[in-house]
């Protein structure tokens, strides 16, 4: 299990998570990246930006 780092919610994690897994919070639904597995280490995932042309 590991902790959203924005609203708190624990996530749960697959036992064979693996480093640039990205992770949806069930509570917030924000998307996060596992950017460590030993130790478990989440971070925000980066957002597309939306290219809206000119
Ligand atoms: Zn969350």
């Amino acid at each position: 299990m590991a902790e959203c780092i924005e609203c708190g919610a624990e996530v749960e994690t697959s036992e064979d998570a693996e480093e640039g897994e990205i992770i949806e919070c069930p509570e917030c639904g924000v998307e996060l990246e596992i950017i460590s597995v030993e130790p478990l280490e989440l971070a925000l995932a980066p957002e597309e930006e939306e290219d809206w042309g000119e």
